[in-house]
């Protein structure tokens, strides 16, 4: 399709719809740990697929909701289906609404999750309706998942099986400002638990050995696993430790988050955590956790279809630059396995995760065309 007037009438046609589905979705509440408030919004999202041709497949969850497949298009083709990529929890507990209700106030819809990423779920569904309305039929495949602000435990697999099985990912995470995503950092999360030996400070202070104290010389040593240049930083964000200022400290832990630019570092990375040792052999020292999501890199694949991107984005009329973040998404695991990855797809807005979560309303018809172009031309 080189002329765009019938995809952009068909895509504005989607408006009102685009605007009202989108009010409904973020008025179902759905935080990551809590199942039945996901499959609410599982349940409302399959039945508007439904309504436009999609067949429905539930993979049931006993501890998420269930992740939703939904396949656009007709069932038996040569072609690759295009993976569409998106989760439908939320960071927000059940209630959020009552102090961050639905609203619209200088140009912006605002709500829990409003941009991560229920605007993205819904400019997918627009942008297949518009497809639907010109006739195009291609094979899609919109996998939506239940736990990925929890870094997608229980999906995982089924999003690597569907994106080996497709000619290419677009994920429907927000927007970076107005850029898409074309690199992502890597996420590591790791627990330090020292025990130590408790005693009293004053009546028996040498026979214990502090959790604490051994904890702050370890931190000291993990801090320095930062190397800025490489893209690796190491925070300990959390930390908690001892009963009284009495007692010599018995437990102390810190937990502590990971972000990689490069696939080589996790192993690296995991390495240095092991080789941990404590130096006061009264204490012990135990390490969970790892690497969850692999970093996403700008590859060729990638940057091939980033720059099919671009210039649909400047044939719609607006300029599509690419950005790389330090957070990850579910397109980490498809694009580590070299399965072409653009992300960033979805709405354009801040304040992701924070009181002031919103969408620029005027943003959402032209990145919809964007995401109808890219369906109707890979
Ligand atoms: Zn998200």
């Amino acid at each position: 399709m080189n002329d765009r007037s019938p995809l952009l009438a068909a895509v504005n046609s989607q408006s009102s719809w685009l605007i009202t589905t989108l009010c409904d979705l973020v008025l179902v509440e759905s935080p990551s740990d809590n199942k039945p408030a996901v499959d609410a919004a599982v349940h409302l999202v399959a039945s508007l697929a439904q309504s436009i041709g999609g067949r429905v497949k539930l993979h049931r969850q006993k501890h998420f909701g269930d992740i939703l497949e939904l396949r656009f298009g007709p069932a038996r083709s040569p072609r690759k289906p295009i993976l569409l990529l998106g989760h439908l929890d939320t960071v927000w507990p059940l209630g959020t609404l009552r102090t961050m209700p639905w609203r619209k106030r200088d140009g912006r819809f605002f709500g829990p999750g409003v941009l991560d990423m229920k605007s993205g779920v819904v400019m997918a569904l627009a942008a297949i309706r518009a497809l639907a309305q010109l006739g195009v039929s291609r094979p899609i495949t919109l996998l939506l998942n239940p736990d990925e602000e929890v870094g997608s435990p229980v999906s995982r697999p089924i999003t690597e099986r569907l994106a080996l099985a497709s000619q290419c990912v677009l994920v429907l995470e927000a927007a970076q400002g107005l850029a898409c995503k074309t690199a992502r950092k890597g996420v590591g999360d790791y627990r330090l638990h020292v025990t130590g030996v408790a005693s009293h400070s004053g009546v028996d202070f040498t026979s214990g050995h502090s959790a604490i104290l051994e904890l702050a010389r370890l931190l000291q040593t993990v801090a320095g696993f930062t190397d800025l240049r490489r893209g690796l930083t190491v925070n300990p964000g959390v930390i908690s430790g001892g009963t009284r200022s009495n007692v010599v400290a018995e437990h102390a832990f810190a937990d502590i988050d990971v972000r990689i630019a490069r696939a080589g570092d996790a192993a690296r990375v995991d390495k240095l955590f092991r080789s941990l040792r404590c130096t006061d052999p009264g204490c012990k020292l135990e390490i969970t956790g790892g690497i969850n999501r692999p970093p996403m890199e700008r590859k060729p694949g990638t940057v091939a279809l980033y720059k099919q991107a671009r210039k649909l984005a400047a044939e719609l009329g607006f300029q599509l630059d690419e950005a790389s973040t330090g957070g990850g998404s579910d397109g980490n695991f498809t694009a580590a396995l070299g399965v072409p990855t653009l992300d960033g797809l979805g709405a354009v807005g801040e304040g992701a995760h924070a009181a002031h979560e919103s969408v620029v309303i005027e943003h959402l018809v032209p990145r919809t065309m964007l995401l109808a172009a890219l369906l109707a031309n890979l």
